[in-house]
């Protein structure tokens, strides 16, 4: 009996990030060998004084405010002007339990439609259909590193309509491509001409591999919203902190962002935002650079291994995802690749069509954060020459599901 369920909830199915998590779990506790590479989760501790942090805080128990802890937002300011130079004054802060409950409040407040480049994350286009703003996809070629030119961007606004109120989503570095934008620039002129509120998602910024980050806020300040949090630099995607950072020109939007937050989770809970003053003030730089380290040679180990002429694959720039291409397959679709692989060799991926491309193309997410971030954190002295040895030693199931994935398509 679902006639009472509203039909555009209706439509919506679990998120495949956590489903295929929860998936992985289930075959291995039925003692299957799985090669966790479909949930995109830092492997890494949370530096030792954030979590010290927590627990010296964790007797705090009263309300904070909604928008979130005053010096939090303070320091998350601070932390913007020096990576974006812009200024998001605290007063346009919002703390929110993860980005993506920031993000999803947008949807809510927001009317218009929604430009999002495919590939592009899972939940965007659900978030969207809930504040029943109309998605457009916008697919991306390889040969742009897998972001949106400024014509095909254009060319896509003339499509909506010039007219509309349009929210355009970008992220970089990329989840699922791994890749980092690399025309921001021609991009914000495009966006600038046509007014368009930019929703940057930041989540993944502080994991720029070559230090080659750069914020579209940098060149479009005016409409730029940022979204960013603790969950992938920090480690701490459980203990779910995330922020906006409202424009001023668009500061009515936090009115009503603060109303749907005091009437959705009221506020964030109060010993993670004092934790999380401390991981905006204090300076990790030592820990980040240790962690982009060890991902960047792992997701260089994984790059150079299954690249070949059946699979097609750029190299990794940042946050801790590859994108491969399989060719010469004969699957109906990106998901019963994915369930061939996962059935075939016990890699579990997800699917190119969850996050927008046409389901015929026979992309896939790989993420490859399947080992110990404790030991591999603690046994590297110099993080600018990780070899294959230590990959080996410290990322074994990593090592073992890229041989397994190969062999298999090499019968492509
Ligand atoms: N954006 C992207 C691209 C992500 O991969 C994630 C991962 N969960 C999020 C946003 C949301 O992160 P969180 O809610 O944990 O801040
Ligand atoms: N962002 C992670 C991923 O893409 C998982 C967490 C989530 O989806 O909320 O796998």
């Amino acid at each position: 009996m679902s006639s009472n369920i509203k039909k555009s909830i209706l439509k919506l199915k679990e998120s495949s990030t956590l489903v295929i998590n929860e998936k992985s779990k289930d075959l291995i506790n039925q003692g299957k060998k799985v090669y966790q590479f479909g949930f995109g989760q830092s492997p890494f501790p949370v530096p030792e004084t954030i979590v010290e942090s927590l627990k010296n805080h964790a007797h705090r128990k009263e309300y904070l405010p909604i928008q979130g802890l005053v010096k939090l937002r303070e320091v998350i300011s601070k932390y913007l002007l020096k990576k974006t130079g812009n200024n998001y004054p605290k007063e346009n802060i919002l703390i929110t339990p993860g980005s993506k409950e920031a993000m999803l409040l947008m949807h809510i407040a927001f009317k218009g439609e929604i430009i999002i480049p495919a590939p592009g994350w899972v939940s965007y286009e659900p978030q969207a259909q809930i504040g029943s703003n109309k998605v457009h996809w916008l697919e991306t070629k390889r040969s742009n590193n897998w972001f949106p030119t400024a014509l095909e961007l254009e060319k896509k606004i003339k499509k909506v309509g010039k007219k509309k109120n349009i929210i355009f989503i970008l992220n970089s570095p990329n989840n699922p491509s791994g890749s980092v934008c690399n025309n921001l620039k021609e991009i914000a002129k495009v966006a600038k001409k046509y007014k368009l509120i930019v929703l940057s998602d930041e989540i993944y910024t502080d994991l720029t591999f070559k230090d080659e980050y750069n914020s579209i806020s940098k060149f479009y300040s005016e409409f730029t919203f940022i979204t960013g949090g603790l969950s992938k630099w920090c480690g701490a995607g459980g203990w779910r902190l995330g922020f906006l950072a409202v424009p001023p020109k668009l500061k009515s939007f936090l009115t009503s962002l603060k109303s749907l937050a005091s009437e959705s989770y009221s506020t964030v809970n109060t010993p993670t935002q004092y934790a999380a003053v401390e991981a905006y003030e204090g300076n990790y730089d030592e820990y980040k650079n240790k962690v982009k380290g060890i991902l960047n040679a792992v997701g260089n180990y994984v790059y150079n291994n299954l690249k070949s002429n059946k699979v097609l694959i750029k190299p990794p720039q940042g946050a801790f995802y590859l994108m491969p291409e399989f060719k010469n397959t004969k699957f109906k679709n990106s998901s019963k690749l994915c369930e061939a692989i996962l059935n075939e060799t016990g890699v579990a991926m997800l699917p190119g069509s969850d996050f927008g491309f046409k389901p015929k193309r026979m992309l896939t997410r790989l993420s490859y954060t399947d080992f110990d971030g404790s030991k591999f954190y603690n046994n590297v002295k110099d993080y600018n020459s990780i070899d294959e040895d230590m990959i080996k030693e410290f990322a074994p199931s990593v090592v073992e599901g890229i041989t397994r994935l190969s062999n298999w398509a090499k019968n492509l």
